[in-house]
């Protein structure tokens, strides 16, 4: 597990889509990793709002721009 992969996995992990050992793996990753730590939090916290404001869950549109959102993120180190 590194961070653009816990990143590709993310979306599925929240969801609690992932089987047992992803989750693992991606835990694990969490306890070391403070950037993704942060990263996790960040998109529970978003979800949290969306859920709050809409009365539906994440659109697919909303899912893939957030998920662009990470990907840009972590490639850019200086973003
Ligand atoms: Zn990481």
């Amino acid at each position: 597990m590194n961070c653009k992969t816990l990143v590709v996995e993310l979306e599925d992990y929240l969801d609690e889509e992932l089987d047992s050992e992803l989750r693992t793996s991606i835990e694990v990753h969490l306890a070391k990793c403070k950037n993704c730590k942060l990263i996790v939090d960040t998109t529970k916290k978003t979800i949290q709002i969306f859920c709050n404001s809409e009365p539906a869950p994440l659109s697919e549109d909303t899912r893939h721009r957030l998920h662009d959102a990470l990907v840009k993120k972590l490639g850019r180190p200086r973003a």
